[in-house]
C-alpha cells in the first residue's frame, strides 16, 4: 500500500494540478454563465485558479519525487539487511544448530535413527555427521 510511495504522490500532484486547473475554468465559467460575477472578476478567478493549481502541484511532485531519488539512492547504498534475503526466501534460514548450537546457514533434515525419525534445523557439520536427509 505505501510501497514505492514517492511514485504515487508525483502522479498524484499531476492529478491534483489537473483537477484544480479543471475547478477553476469550471467555477469562472459557471459564476459567469450564471451571472453571479461579472467578466472581469470571472477572468481573474480563472486565471488565479490556474496559477494557484499549478504552483502548488510544484510542492507536491517535489515531495513525490524527492522520495523516489532517494529510495534509488537506498537501493544503491544501503545492503539489504540478511534477514530482507531470508523474508525473500532466497538464503537458507540462518540461526543456532539445534544439534551442536553453533550459528550459521542451517538446513531442514530429516534425521532417522534408532530413536526413530526427527526433524530439526542443523548445521552441515550436523546434517553430514548424522547422515540426514533433507526435509521440506
Ligand atoms: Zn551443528
Amino acid at each position: 500500500m505505501f510501497r514505492h510511495i514517492g511514485r504515487k504522490v508525483r502522479g498524484l500532484a499531476v492529478a491534483l494540478c489537473i483537477a484544480g486547473m479543471l475547478g477553476a475554468v469550471g467555477a469562472a465559467a459557471f459564476l459567469y454563465v450564471a451571472k453571479i460575477l461579472e467578466l472581469i472578476p470571472c477572468i481573474a478567478i480563472c486565471v488565479g485558479g490556474l496559477l494557484v493549481s499549478w504552483l502548488s502541484s510544484w510542492v507536491t511532485y517535489c515531495i513525490g519525487d524527492t522520495h523516489v531519488k532517494l529510495e534509488r539512492l537506498e537501493a544503491k547504498l544501503i545492503p539489504k539487511p540478511a534477514y530482507a534475503e531470508y523474508l525473500a526466501g532466497n538464503n537458507a534460514p540462518r540461526g543456532a544448530c539445534e544439534l551442536c548450537g553453533k550459528t550459521t546457514d542451517l538446513i531442514n533434515a530429516k534425521i532417522e535413527d534408532q530413536l526413530g525419525v526427527r526433524y530439526r534445523k542443523v548445521c552441515r557439520e550436523c546434517f553430514a555427521a548424522n547422515q540426514c536427509t533433507e526435509a521440506d
